[in-house]
């Protein structure tokens, strides 16, 4: 018999995992068009009067944290740093008590102006996505000629002690996929912690191919050719990413499996888009809408609860491989990585 959680209970879904970790998008813009994320003409935005606001957003995470045991707040997009007022939601988040983690996901453009602010306000980490270090190519993938900001922007981070800076890559066949030792050896002489990450079917263009994707056997077999990666030590716990220690170590390499090695049986992540709706899957394809609740005057309690039963659905896994799986409506841009 299914059981719903009871009004004092954490975000729990069926299978018995625990949600505690919340992904915020603040907004669905982003400065770069990275081919595989959306079209270089952009996309149809979202109508600002849809988009929460900032006491909107602090008031979810307020609940969040204090009923729900939310325990690490990442902020992402679009692109989480073109949002006005970015700056004082991570000063009012780290207000919040228990106080959570504070982390955001960020292209890392402008990051090289905002860092000390941020860091100042109380964000703990930063991971910046980026996928190579040579400018043609970043200027391909991105269709944007900014690599020297984004490569600013790390140093920026790394000096205002949001560290260990953490890099997240993408490998698309035929870009960049040559560039994965090159890529590390740069994170490694930074001091900057390197993640692959498969890429997913998220791209609004529905361009993604299972046959066109660098597998994680691939990006470990192509840095094999460079390094010598030896599985970390520690308990990987509900992170996504398997750890390598490289040459024996200190440096480390991660890889993200998400399509050929899930790890949704230790998923503890909750999402809450920038319109209000909490997606209780990176590739759920039902939302539970939280800003008409708020905005139609429901209290603190009957939010929480609309949030737990959203949590509750949530299914085993995202079913990839499934023959019948179905790509969410919203892009990634849209969702929050
Ligand atoms: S696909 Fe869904 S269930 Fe799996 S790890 Fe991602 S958010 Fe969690």
């Amino acid at each position: 018999m299914q059981v719903l959680a009871s009004p004092t209970s954490p975000l729990l879904d069926s299978f018995g995992r625990v949600g505690t970790d919340l992904r915020v998008s603040l907004t669905d813009r982003c400065n770069l068009r990275c081919s595989y994320c959306m079209p270089a003409e952009g996309l149809d935005w979202l109508p600002s009067a849809e988009v929460l606001t900032d006491d909107e957003v602090v008031r979810l995470l307020t609940i969040a944290v204090e009923q729900l045991g939310v325990q690490q707040v990442r902020f992402t997009g679009g692109e989480p740093l073109i949002r006005r007022g970015f700056t004082d939601i991570v000063a009012r988040t780290a207000r919040l008590r228990p106080r959570p983690h504070i982390a955001v996901t960020t292209n890392g453009m402008g990051l090289e102006r905002v860092a000390p602010a941020l860091a100042a306000a109380g964000l703990d980490r930063v991971n910046v996505s980026l996928d190579t270090v040579r400018a043609d190519t970043f200027r391909t993938i991105t269709r944007r000629d900014r690599l020297g900001d984004v490569v600013r922007g790390l140093a920026a981070a790394a000096a205002a002690g949001l560290a260990p800076v953490k890099i997240n890559a993408v490998l698309l066949r035929g870009h960049n996929d040559d560039q994965a030792p090159e890529l590390l050896a740069w994170c490694l002489d930074r001091g900057y912690e390197l993640r692959f990450i498969e890429q997913m079917p998220l791209d609004a263009q529905h361009g993604w191919s299972r046959e066109a994707m660098v597998t994680a056997d691939e990006i470990l077999a192509a840095l094999r050719t460079t390094f010598d990666l030896t599985p970390h030590p520690d308990e990987r716990g509900s992170a996504p990413a398997e750890l390598f220690l490289v040459n024996g170590g200190p440096g480390t390499v991660g890889v993200i499996g998400s399509v050929t090695r899930p790890f949704c049986g230790a998923c503890d992540r909750v999402r809450l888009t920038a319109d209000g709706q909490i997606r209780n899957c990176l590739f759920a394809r039902e939302e539970s809408d939280l800003r008409t609740a708020l905005r139609s005057g429901a209290d603190d309690t009957e939010i929480a609860e609309r949030w737990r039963r959203a949590m509750w659905t949530k299914r085993a896994g995202h079913g990839i491989d499934d023959p019948t799986f179905l790509q969410p409506a919203r892009p990634m841009s849209a969702i929050g990585g």
